[in-house]
């Protein structure tokens, strides 16, 4: 659609096609939103009660608004891993889902009622908020409102695989927005299922390694001044292995990381593999890979032009980056690798 139109006249237009549409769909939609949100969620990447209600939601948002199971959860899940950066600008709002809209984009910029939960009113204003459930309000904290408003705001640009990316951008009016929302939905296609937060250690479990706590160290051969990560030490070759369901997102040389892989999680973490002795041949920018799936191995390269190896001696830097909407910020994930290496051990021993 193209971006001159005021956004007033795309909203009113949306607004009216999605009013005879409730009209056909709406006895489908007896429950009210609140009696989905039975389970709350709990920690990061929630549990499987939590997961099963927030697929209920998204399968029922699917029917009323013809958009793929996939772009729904990818777009709650990007809300939730920017909820959770950056949680006093973006308070929970709902149960379940992890959406957050400014009381003023709800209701519209010029409306002088900011908690304004009228349908007819929040369109009159150009507001984005919708009434979901059908219960007559556009309610700011109700799971299926919340949602629901979002999907249908980037659902009116199409909802095929090429334009509902479209109404991504139009929403969130920022590249890196949408392409996480686009590599989400890849994930979730491609498993057909939420739980996907399973992790592993980067390399063989074994001896054949060694790595401490180098946060902020002065120095490093990950390419910052401050050291933002952790060097895990091993010899040339050693299999460089996935900590996540991810897609990869970077691969190719760097000055400072030389060989080095980047793999975004549906936490919206970017893990980034640096100094490789080389790439899995099989992997290129947008596959999906899963926790333990060899990437990679280990070597020396960077700190000059393409190709330059040998400056110090092999290692795998290994450095995590959680986005936070505009910039990222990398956090030690030292105590992450500890936990994920006495998780594996101990599974391999049960293992016998
Ligand atoms: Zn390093």
């Amino acid at each position: 659609m193209n971006r001159m139109i005021p956004v007033t006249a795309i909203i009113t237009a949306i607004a009216l096609l999605t009013s005879g549409f409730m009209k056909q769909n709406g006895p489908e939609l007896g429950k009210p939103a609140s009696a989905l949100a039975s389970t709350s969620v709990a920690g990061e990447s929630g549990t499987g009660d939590s997961f099963a209600v927030r697929m209920q939601l998204y399968d029922k948002l699917s029917k009323v608004t013809n958009v793929e199971w996939y772009w729904i959860a990818a777009v709650d899940q990007y809300e939730r891993s920017i909820s959770k950066a950056r949680p006093k600008a973006r308070p929970l709002l709902g149960q379940t889902v992890g959406v957050f809209v400014e009381p003023e984009r709800w209701a519209g910029a010029l409306n002088p009622y900011t908690e304004d939960n009228s349908p007819v009113s929040i369109r009159w204003f150009g507001g984005i908020g919708q009434d979901g459930d059908g219960n007559g309000s556009a309610e700011r904290t109700s799971d299926f409102d919340l949602l629901y408003s979002l999907i249908r705001f980037m659902s009116s640009y199409g909802i095929n695989e090429e334009r509902f990316p479209i109404g991504i951008w139009e929403y969130y009016h920022n590249s890196r927005a949408a392409q996480r929302v686009t590599q989400f939905a890849s994930l979730y296609r491609h498993y057909g299922r939420l739980d996907l937060f399973e992790h592993a250690f980067p390399l063989p479990i074994g001896n054949s390694y060694s790595y401490r706590d180098t946060w902020g160290d002065r120095r490093g051969w990950g390419g910052r001044r401050i050291h933002e990560g952790t060097d895990i030490f091993a010899g040339y070759g050693t299999p460089v292995r996935s900590t996540c369901y991810g897609v990869i997102e970077v691969k190719g040389w760097n000055k400072y990381g030389g060989w080095r892989i980047g793999i975004r999680d549906l936490n919206n973490h970017y893990h980034y593999y640096a100094h490789l002795s080389g790439f899995d041949k099989t992997i290129a920018i947008g596959d999906i890979v899963k926790p333990g799936q060899v990437v990679g191995r280990v070597g020396s390269s960077g700190y000059g032009k393409p190709g330059t190896s040998g400056k110090f001696p092999p290692h795998l830097h290994y450095g995590v980056y959680s986005d936070r909407g505009l910039i990222e910020w990398a956090f030690d994930p030292y105590p992450m690798l500890r936990r994920w290496e006495q998780a594996e051990r101990k599974q391999l021993r049960s293992k016998g």
